[in-house]
This record gives structure tokens, sequence and C-alpha cells, in this order.
């Protein structure tokens, strides 16, 4: 156990696939930022859905999808509620962040973004808050701009006020970065953005299942959830925006509940935030992550960071002790995410011996190859943390890590 108030074996007696062997040794599960484990009341709701409720939403005048749209429903507020938005129609379901990105990329960005304006994003963002800027810039033939990183993965904001030009259509940061773990200090990056009346998107997929985040604290413009991150299914995400904003965006997809009547001539859109979500929705998705948000609460946030930061900094100093590795990305706050490299082994080496010994690890760039060329690597190995970990997880990396240096000696 660690950490003062959390009593982990208890959260771990939650995750049912935690207690599993993988090539004869006990599971050791550090792949939580590619997505995270699911408790068992997140799969008792699927599965009470899909036993008792399952109908499809909004149309139906029966029985079953009257409960379905109340269980849908329930989940939107549950989500507002959770992330302190002012309304439920500021809470779009979509698959995941990366649909989230791609929504305001694809509707903002079309209607707001034009030849000769700029798109600013971080060289520290995922492949998903990049890609959908870049196709949006080349559509447009607007211009792509980075703020940059330093040497030790924070961002350089020193920079930030000249990058935001009077050409700035949006800024997309994220809130914390899946390669390195840094924390970035957007509030005060969306007042500075907002002072040269740039609208912000926050990536919000590391940092939901660490730590609170207040949508109105932050002032934020647009936040992209991703449900399998924050102990949800897979499939589910949110995107939250200011409802002035979403309200002054065209629809993004075309299909039933977006839509308000139809005839061969024209078509009327629906009300947010109906507008936004086209055709039969995850409802099952949405319902397990309303109980994942739920099982969070249960446990609590700011137990769950505080055992997060133990973790990390027990992590830190265990890695640092192993001759030749070099832990990347020491930026002033970090959540969940231990980033490093060994001399003279490849990572993805690193990963397959770490398998080996029953250690789930990512080795690679992350999805964040603009960041990791910064600091001049192909790949990293990344361990990743949530509730469910242990100081025993860590200490079983670092043992497999020094099997790795037997292995290439
Ligand atoms: N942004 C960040 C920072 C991420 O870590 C990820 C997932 N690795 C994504 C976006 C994409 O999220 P999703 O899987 O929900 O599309």
């Amino acid at each position: 156990m660690s950490g003062k108030d959390f009593d982990v074996a208890r959260v771990r007696a939650d995750f049912p696939i935690l207690h599993q062997e993988v090539r004869g040794r006990p599971l050791v599960y550090l792949d939580s930022a590619a997505t995270t484990q699911k408790p068992q009341a997140v799969i008792d709701a699927l599965v009470r859905y899909y036993t008792h409720d399952n109908a499809n939403v909004h149309r139906g005048v029966h029985a079953l999808s009257e409960r379905s749209t109340a269980a849908y429903e329930g989940a939107r507020e549950r989500i507002r509620r959770f992330i302190n938005a002012r309304d439920t129609k500021e809470i779009i379901f979509v698959r995941g962040c990366t649909e989230a990105v791609n929504l305001v990329a694809q509707s903002f960005g079309r209607s707001k973004v034009g030849p000769g304006d700029e798109v600013l994003i971080t060289a520290m963002e995922h492949h998903s808050n990049i890609v959908p800027w870049q196709m949006l810039c080349d559509k447009v033939g607007a211009t792509l701009k980075m703020v940059p990183v330093d040497e030790r993965g924070d961002l350089r904001l020193e920079q930030l006020d000249a990058l935001l030009t009077e050409r700035t259509r949006i800024l997309a940061v994220t809130h914390v970065s899946n390669a390195l773990g840094t924390v970035n200090p957007v509030k005060e990056i969306v007042k500075r953005a907002h002072a040269k009346g740039v609208p912000v998107l926050l990536d919000g997929a590391q940092a939901l299942q660490h730590f609170r985040v207040d949508v109105q604290d932050l002032d934020c413009d647009f936040y992209a959830l991703s449900g399998h991150k924050a102990f949800g299914p897979t499939g589910i995400g949110v995107l939250y925006g200011k409802a002035s904003v979403l309200e002054s965006m065209p629809p993004w997809q075309g299909g039933g509940d977006m839509i308000l009547t139809v005839t061969m001539e024209k078509t009327v859109y629906n009300r947010l935030p109906y507008r936004f979500e086209a055709g039969t929705p995850d409802i099952s998705g949405a319902v397990g992550l309303a109980a994942a948000l739920d099982y969070i609460d249960s446990v609590g946030l700011d137990a769950i960071a505080a055992h997060d930061r133990d973790l990390l900094e027990y992590g830190a100093q265990a890695l640092e002790a192993i001759p030749g590795l070099k832990l990347l990305g020491r930026g002033r706050e970090r959540s969940g995410v231990l980033s490093f490299i060994m001399e003279d082994v490849h990572a993805h080496d690193v990963g397959t011996i770490l398998d080996r010994e029953g250690v789930a690890i990512r080795a690679g760039h992350h999805c964040a190859q603009p960041l990791l060329s910064c600091f001049g690597v192909a790949a990293t190995v990344r361990a990743s943390l949530a509730m469910y970990n242990t100081r025993e997880d860590i200490d079983a990396l670092v043992r497999g890590l020094h099997k790795v240096r037997e292995v290439f000696a």
C-alpha cells in the first residue's frame, strides 16, 4: 500500500483483469496511458444495460427506449457534473478524444479558418491533436505553427505571446503529455490566448483519470475526453464545448438525431447537443463511462492524485538508480508517466524482455513523433500508472530492467 489514505489493495480487488498470470508471472500492468483497465462496476453496468434496458434512444415510445434514453441522458448529466460544465448541451458524445479533435477541426475549423490563417498547436501533442489540424490547414490553405518544448519537457511559454498572432484562429494544447507526463499550465495558457481573442481546445485524454478537471475554471472553449483512458469502455469519448461556441458551428456528420426535419430540398438541424451526434450513438459506452466516473468519485480524485504522486516519485528514484537509464521529461509538474531510454538497448527489446517477466509497458514513439524528435530519439520505453498500481509494480519493473541489462551486458 502507498499513499496515506489510499487502500490500493481494495482498489485492485475491483479490477478483475489484474488478477491473472501472464507468461507464468503475475501480471504487472503499466500501460494505462494507452488504455486503463475497467473496474467490475463498469463491467456490471454494461451487462446490466444489455441485459435489461437495451433499445435505441430518443425515437422510441416504448418502455425500453424510455429507459435507454434516460440512461444515455443520465450519463450526459453525470459527465457534465464531473467536469463542471454549465449545461448538458455542452456535452457531446463522440468515439474518443481523436474524434473530438476531428469534430472541432472539421466543423469549427472549416467555418472559421481560411487561407493565410494560422492554427497553433505545441510540439508536445499526440498525433490525434496534430493530424486533424494538418488536414484542415492543407484543405483551407492555413499554416500550422507549434509552441516548442525545452530540454526538460516543458513548453517554451515565453514564446507563446509571439506565436499568438492576429491570424491565429485556434490554439490546441494537451493538458497532460502522454509521452512525457508533463502537466501543462493550461489555465494560464487559456488566459493568454483569450487575451488575444484566440479560442482554446484542450486535449484531456491523459488528465481526467488523474486529477480534477473543471472546464469552467479552466475557461477553455473545448475539452476533449477519452472514456477508455478513464476506466470506461473503448469507443466512447466526449467533446465539451462552450454553448456559445458550439452554437456558432455547422454540423459535422449528417444523419439521424442531428436533424429535426428533412425534405429533399432542405434539412433543419437539431439543437445542441444532438446537432453533433449523427446516427445511433454508443449508448452502452456512455452508460459505462458514467459508471467509471462514479467509480473514480467513490475512490476519490484527491486520494488518487496523491497516490499517483507517490508512485511517480518512487518510480523516478528507482529508475534513475539503474545504470545507463535516462528518464525523459523532467517537467515542473508531471503526472502518470515514466518515459525513459536505456543505453545501447532498443526500446522494443526492453518491451519484449519485460513482457516475458509479465510486465506490460509500451515501447515506441507513443504517437508523439514530433516530441520525441525534439529529444533526438525515435522511441522510448513508457511505464504509465493508474490508481491500481503499487510500489511492488515498480519494483517488478526495476527487476525486469536489471534482467534487460544482464541480457545486453
Ligand atoms: N491525446 C492524447 C494525449 C492521448 O494520449 C491519446 C491516446 N493515446 C489521444 C489523444 C487519443 O485518444 P483516443 O484513443 O480516445 O482517440
